[in-house]
């Protein structure tokens, strides 16, 4: 075991330079660990190779924004700290996780124009994200609450404040034996799991709800891309609940999740039939590519 996350050796690039692992720290006094002024990417590199990386750069400065902060570093910037944590730590594969966050300063209410807008990147080495379900298909349960409304909460962003429903959600469902938990959304369609986007198969076409209130998964649009270029027909539209029992084949998309089978949501049951194999294994062939 490589022990808790703030005690392994290694190197993290923390507000542009490499330090040591478990001097990586931050102030309680942070106004993010508060006010969770925070954003983050998680990314996978492969074969020394950050799979669209510039994109989760892109999207991380983007999510900044969304909540009100500049990241004090460019594309250009954050992509040179990814490649350099990384070889610090001498891998080639690993997950990478950025996250900027408003740090200790002048203001310690919600107000805090005045603090600095901190950068890290840090990484591990992470396997399958659901285990053994890449096989036999994930069991997912389905949360007790909503994707909130874009007028709530700005929901393009990668922001830690739209993951304190999906812990709760999460927790809830591990504890019942699932993987994971997909949400609705305020509406009540068919939103999104607690770190990936979903996907259906039936009658050999693919539906996916359109990301019109929640993240719009970077794995999500490759896979959407590249099922359009095999000539598969893919429909981006609102899905009702009631509709799940109808779907053949299941399947989530994330940068973590890659693409992992659905066995099971709630009382409902997938198949992990030919066009979620092929889609999982050309994606994987794509990000090795
Ligand atoms: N939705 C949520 C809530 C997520 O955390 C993630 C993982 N970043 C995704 C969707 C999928 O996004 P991506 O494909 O960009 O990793």
């Amino acid at each position: 075991m490589a022990g808790a996350y703030d005690d392994r050796d290694g190197k993290i690039w923390m507000d542009g330079k490499l330090v040591e692992w478990r001097d990586a720290k931050v102030h309680i006094l942070t106004h993010a660990l508060h006010y969770a002024s925070s954003v983050f990417e998680g990314e996978r590199c492969y074969n020394g190779k950050i799979f669209k990386g510039v994109e989760h750069s892109i999207r991380l400065r983007k999510s900044a924004e969304l909540l009100d902060m500049e990241i004090p570093y460019s594309v250009e910037q954050i992509e040179e700290a990814k490649y350099a944590m990384l070889k610090a730590n001498g891998w080639t594969d690993a997950y990478v996780r950025a996250v900027a966050w408003r740090g200790a300063g002048e203001d310690m209410g919600v107000s805090a124009a005045r603090n600095p807008v901190r950068l890290a990147v840090a990484g591990w080495e992470w396997g399958a994200y659901y285990g053994d379900a890449k096989m036999k298909g994930a069991k997912i349960d389905i949360a007790k609450w909503k994707r909130p409304s874009p007028e709530t909460i700005p929901t393009a962003a990668k922001a830690a404040g739209l993951y304190m429903i999906c812990t709760m959600s999460k927790h809830a469902a591990e504890a019942k034996g699932f993987s994971d938990a997909l949400f609705m959304d305020y509406r009540g369609y068919v939103a999104e799991c607690t770190g990936a986007n979903i996907f259906f198969v039936k009658g050999g076409e693919v539906h996916t709800p359109l990301a019109d209130a929640f993240l719009n998964g970077i794995t999500r649009q490759t896979v959407i891309a590249m099922l359009r270029e095999q000539g598969v027909t893919v429909h981006e539209r609102h899905i009702m609940p009631d509709e799940l029992e109808g779907f053949e084949q299941c399947w989530l998309t994330g940068t973590a999740a890659e693409v992992t089978p659905v066995g099971q949501i709630g009382p409902y049951t997938f198949e992990v039939g030919q066009l979620t194999r092929d889609t999982a294994a050309a994606y994987e062939k794509l990000v090795r590519a």
